[in-house]
């Protein structure tokens, strides 16, 4: 059996020898062959799985030593056009067409500004404590130091029954950290932010839910980032 390389066509006698192949003769792919398949997702599709990074990064930023260090957060079931579009455009994309695996990586202060306008929401990367005032945020910059945050989306299989389940599991890495707030306006409109965030939503979650995580329209926001607020 004989397997071919979808990117360049070249031919190898076995799975191990072509994924190797992918890894020296196309590192740095962006080329996604089965494009045209992916269907662009809905606005209400991009906003739902643009809250789940969201609510899930903050629920995993806390305000001790225990909160501080590198943390993960999967979804199990998340869509590939959804990652696809989210994350097509960015310069550290990637894709492996043999593990049909994608990533993408934030880097410094440029990517943390980047992720707020995928993430279509200023204040993503941290929470405070409105009682100590204390924040829990994810670190990109400590002192000369710069931290990433990579999101990864891998096909799996779920088999019940004998029957299969394809999915798509995204992973996101990022490091945290804990710390005083010094500017008073930052503090102020993170206060106002998270306290829309912390209030108990029992009924009619969804329209809640718009007030907590203030959008502008998002094709707005991808093709002029400058008026991003
Ligand atoms: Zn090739």
């Amino acid at each position: 059996m004989t397997l071919r390389c979808c990117l360049c066509q070249e031919t190898f006698i076995s799975r191990k020898l072509l994924l190797t192949h992918e890894r020296t003769k196309h590192r740095n792919n962006k080329t996604i062959p089965h494009f045209h398949l992916l269907l662009r997702p809905s606005f209400e599709q991009l906003i739902s799985y643009q809250d789940a990074f969201i609510i899930l990064i903050k629920k995993r930023l806390g305000f001790n030593r225990h909160s501080v260090g590198t943390k993960r957060v999967l979804i199990n079931v998340f869509p590939e056009n959804v990652f696809v579009y989210l994350f097509q455009s960015e310069p550290s994309f990637r894709y492996n067409t043999v593990l049909r695996k994608y990533h993408c990586t934030f880097k410094g202060e440029v990517g943390e500004q980047r992720l707020k306008q995928i993430l279509n929401y200023e204040h993503w990367s941290c929470r405070q404590d409105p009682i100590t005032k204390t924040t829990g945020y994810v670190l990109f910059v400590n002192y000369e130091e710069s931290h990433e945050v990579t999101f990864s989306w891998t096909q799996t299989k779920l088999v019940e029954n004998n029957r299969t389940f394809q999915c798509g599991v995204v992973t996101c890495t990022f490091t945290t950290d804990s710390g005083e707030f010094v500017n008073e306006n930052d503090e102020k409109k993170l206060q106002e932010s998270e306290s829309h965030i912390t209030t108990p939503t029992t009924k009619n979650n969804q329209s809640q839910y718009r007030i907590i995580l203030p959008r502008s329209p998002l094709q707005q926001l991808f093709l002029d980032q400058k008026h991003y607020v």
